[in-house]
């Protein structure tokens, strides 16, 4: 995706004076580094909110988006099995996605028994459409894992909450025995100011497992020293080891070296399965 594309589509934006922005979270992402780059002030844009989905994201990044757009930006939910968009969407609060339940029945189960668990607990969602013609879902397993909660709300609204999906259960990774989910590493990495632009790489080297992490610098934290880098490399190394309990390998790369994406961003590259 080029980005004089990006910037038409700011200006339309502009000249539309569109107040709802609807897309990935990281294309939102990437249209607020645009209107930065663009010397825009967010506030001469219309926008008020952006709703976004289809994809994991984090609260660090949800700030980010905020700051860099002027907007709040509200969590969406859906799967194309079940109506496509619309099955879940945030309030006010955002604390949480209200389940449409004149629509559909959620459940969360432990996705290794079967188990249905208690509200509260983390566990693999899943859907049973009630109003749904021709493609009816019976107890569908959506891989996504998160917890529901009937704590009352204080938009007013008594539909069950659901938290944002913490992870796919088919997409943890397990690097050396330990549970990895990409957002913990997009947690780090925004908490230690860089913007989530990174790939994640996972590689079996003499029967060992091993993580890469390629990350994009800001602008500002490119240095043309080697042992600066090296210094914000292993500083980074030892903030991601610090959260998940392994260590991976950093590798810092210039600004605007990863590719951008419109539709969902692939930051997991899993070479272990090549071997197998
Ligand atoms: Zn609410």
């Amino acid at each position: 995706m080029s980005s004089g594309n990006t910037e038409r589509q700011i200006q339309f934006m502009q000249d539309l004076g569109a107040t709802i922005l609807c897309c990935t979270p990281s294309y939102a992402a990437y249209l607020g580094e645009t209107v930065n780059e663009m010397g825009i002030d967010p506030a001469d844009l219309k926008l008020k909110a952006g709703i976004f989905g289809a994809e994991p994201w984090t609260e660090e990044m949800r700030r980010s988006i905020e700051k860099s757009l002027g907007i709040k930006a509200f969590d969406i939910y859906g799967l194309t099995e079940t109506s496509g968009p619309g099955v879940a969407f945030e309030c006010s609060e955002q604390t949480g996605m209200h389940i449409n339940e004149d629509n559909f029945i959620p459940e969360i189960i432990n996705p290794d028994t079967g188990e249905v668990l208690p509200d509260g607990e983390v566990g693999e969602l899943v859907f049973t459409s009630i109003t749904k013609e021709a493609f009816p879902l019976l107890r569908y397993r959506t891989r996504d894992l998160c917890v529901l909660s009937r704590k009352k709300c204080s938009c007013g609204r008594t539909l069950i909450k659901m938290s944002k999906p913490m992870g796919r259960s088919d997409d943890m990774l397990i690097i050396r025995g330990v549970n990895v989910f990409p957002s913990q590493i997009e947690t780090v990495l925004i908490a230690e100011g860089y913007a989530p632009n990174y790939i994640i790489e996972v590689d079996r080297v003499n029967n060992s497992d091993t993580l890469d992490i390629i990350v994009e610098m800001k602008p500002e934290q490119f240095s043309d020293k080697v042992k600066d880098m090296q210094d914000q490399e292993r500083a980074l190394a030892l903030a991601i080891k610090t959260m998940l309990g392994i260590n991976p390998k950093v590798h810092l790369v210039s600004p605007k070296s990863i590719a951008r994406s419109e539709g969902k961003a692939v930051r997991v590259i899993d070479k272990r399965k090549l071997h197998d």
